[in-house]
C-alpha cells in the first residue's frame, strides 16, 4: 500500500471525548512516530499523528547518509549533552539499544552494527527504516494526518485543541515531536518551540551542532573531497578545547566528516582564537615518521611524491608546500630541517577556525527547550497537565553517530507509553 495515497477519516474527535482516550502528536518524525506506535499499544486510545511535510519521516530519510544510522551500541555509556544531560538518562535506560533493537527486529527491520557501534538497517536504506515504522503505523487506533501543520494549539477544559487554520482537532493528551531547528530543509523548524513556548515552556540559545565548521585557510578549497583519517583538536585560546580521532572530510569552505562532526558543538562561541590541529598520522609517531622520509632522499622523486604512499596525494602536496618546501627540488635535495618540518606538519598541521555553518547544515540543534521544566521518567510537563514532549525539541543532543536517533526512539516511545496510560 502506498502511504501517501492513504485516504483519512477527518471526522472531528470531539465527539468521541469522553469515550477514547485520544493522544495527539504533532510531529510525524523519528521520535514522533515511536511515540504514537507505543500510546497505541493500549487499543482503547486513539491516536491522532499530525504531519506538516507530504510525508512521514522525511529527515529520518536522509539521516546518516541515506543509510540511517539509527543507533549507537555504546549509546547508553553516554555521550549525550545539554543543560541537565542527565535528563536522558532514565528514557535511554527504560527503552536502550537493546530493546531499541529487538523493536525494530519486531517491526521486521535487520540491522547490522559496524565495528564502532554504529547500527544501520542491513538494507543500508533509510528508506527501510521509515518504511517499517510506517507499516506499523496502519492500525486502526493510529489516524495520520499529512501535510497538515498545527500552527495554534490551546488548553481546553477536556485537554487540548490543535488547528492548521483551516481545521482543528480535540484531544486529551498532547505530545510535541516537532523536533529542532537543525536540517532545515529537512523540516527543521522553531514550530516546537513556540508551540511549548505557549505552555509557559522556556528554550535555551540554540545552536548549530554536528556541523561543518569554516576555516580561513585558503589551501581548503584545493583539497575538497579529501578524506584522510586523523587526531582533531580544536584549541580555542591555546587551550585544548575538544578532541576526536576519525575521518575528516575536507569541504570548499571548511573541514567536516565524522570527526569534526563530534567536535564542532559549540566551537566558534564567544570570541577567541579557534584554532583545529590535526594529527593526519595518529598511529605513527614523528620519529618514525621522520626516519621513513630520510630514507626516501635516496630516490630521484620530486618532493611533490615526498609523501606519496602515506598520504592522500592531493594533501601530501598541500602539506609538503604548507612545510615550506619548494615544490621544483629533489626529494634527495631536501636538508634535515626541511624533513622535520614536513614531519610537524603532517602531524601538527593548524588551520584558523572561523563559524560554523547553519542550522540548515546542521545534523542536530544544540539546546532546545528546558528539561527542567519536565519529568524524566514520563516527558510530562510539571506544569500543564497532559502535555508531553519529546526527541530534539528537547535540550539534549547527542554525539555523531546514532545517539541522536535513540534518543528520538526512547524519550519518544516513554512519551507515547505514558500518554497512552495515564488518565490524568
Ligand atoms: C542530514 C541529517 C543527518 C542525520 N543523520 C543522523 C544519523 O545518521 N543518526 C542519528 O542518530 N541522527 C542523525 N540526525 C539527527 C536526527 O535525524 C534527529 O535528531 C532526529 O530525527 C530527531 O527526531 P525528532 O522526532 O525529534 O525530530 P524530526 O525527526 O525532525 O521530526 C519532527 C517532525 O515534526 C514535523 N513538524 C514540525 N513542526 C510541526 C508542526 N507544527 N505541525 C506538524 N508537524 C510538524 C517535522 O516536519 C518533522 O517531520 C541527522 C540529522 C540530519 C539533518
Amino acid at each position: 500500500m502506498s502511504f501517501g495515497k492513504m485516504k483519512y477519516n477527518r471526522e472531528k474527535v470531539s465527539k468521541q471525548a469522553g469515550e477514547t482516550m485520544v493522544i495527539g502528536i504533532i510531529g510525524g518524525g523519528a521520535s514522533g512516530m515511536a511515540a504514537a506506535l507505543a500510546a497505541a499499544e493500549n487499543p482503547e486510545a486513539q491516536v491522532l499523528l499530525f504531519e506538516r511535510q507530504a510525508r512521514l519521516g522525511r529527515k529520518l530519510q536522509a539521516t546518516g547518509n541515506g543509510r540511517c544510522n539509527l543507533t549507537n551500541l555504546h549509546a547508553m555509556e553516554g555521550g549525550y549533552h545539554g543543560n541537565e544531560p542527565q535528563f536522558s538518562k532514565a528514557a535511554l535506560s527504560a527503552f536502550d539499544v537493546d530493546k531499541t533493537l529487538g523493536w525494530f527486529r519486531s517491526l521486521g527491520l535487520f540491522t547490522v552494527a559496524e565495528d564502532s557501534g554504529r547500527v544501520y538497517p542491513y538494507s543500508d536504506q533509510a528508506n527501510s527504516v521509515v518504511d517499517v515504522l510506517r507499516f506499523a503505523l496502519e492500525k486502526p487506533n493510529i489516524r495520520i494526518f499529512t501535510g497538515f501543520e498545527v500552527t495554534k494549539v490551546k488548553k481546553t477544559a477536556n485537554g487540548f485543541s490543535l488547528e492548521n487554520g483551516e481545521e482543528s482537532y480535540d484531544c486529551h493528551k498532547l505530545i510535541v515531536a516537532c523536533g529542532g531547528l537543525a536540517g532545515t530543509k529537512l523540516g527543521g523548524s522553531m514550530s516546537g518551540y513556540k508551540l511549548l513556548s505557549k505552555f509557559g515552556h522556556r528554550c535555551t540559545r540554540l545552536r548549530p551542532a554536528l556541523v561543518q565548521v569554516k576555516t580561513s585557510w585558503g589551501g581548503v578549497a584545493g583539497l575538497k573531497g579529501v578524506r584522510a583519517n586523523c587526531k582533531a583538536e580544536i584549541l580555542h585560546d591555546g587551550a585544548v578545547f575538544a578532541a576526536s580521532q576519525g575521518e575528516l572530510q575536507f569541504t570548499e569552505v571548511g573541514l567536516s566528516g565524522p570527526v569534526m562532526f563530534e567536535i564542532s558543538r559549540d566551537v566558534c562561541q564567544g570570541g577567541g582564537d579557534w584554532v583545529c590541529r590535526l594529527d593526519f598520522l595518529p598511529h605513527v609517531d614523528m620519529a618514525s615518521l621522520e626516519a621513513e622520509l630520510i630514507r626516501r632522499r635516496q630516490t630521484n622523486l620530486n618532493v611533490d611524491e615526498l609523501l606519496t604512499g602515506i598520504l592522500h596525494n592531493r594533501l601530501g602536496r598541500v602539506l609538503t608546500k604548507a612545510a615550506g618546501v619548494r615544490s621544483t627540488q629533489d626529494i634527495s635535495g631536501l636538508g634535515d630541517e626541511e624533513i622535520k618540518a614536513v614531519c610537524r606538519t603532517v602531524k601538527a598541521f593548524e588551520v584558523k577556525l572561523t563559524e560554523p555553518l547553519g542550522m540548515d547544515s546542521a545534523q542536530v540543534t544544540a539546546g532546545g527547550v528546558l528539561t527542567a521544566g519536565f519529568d524524566e521518567n514520563t516527558m510530562d510537563s510539571k506544569t500543564v497537565p497532559g502535555l508531553y514532549a519529546c526527541g530534539e525539541v528537547l535540550d539534549i543532543d547527542g554525539d555523531c553517530g546514532g545517539y541522536n536517533l535513540q534518543w528520538a526512539w526512547s524519550s519518544g516511545r516513554m512519551a507515547g507509553l505514558h500518554a497512552g496510560k495515564d488518565s490524568k
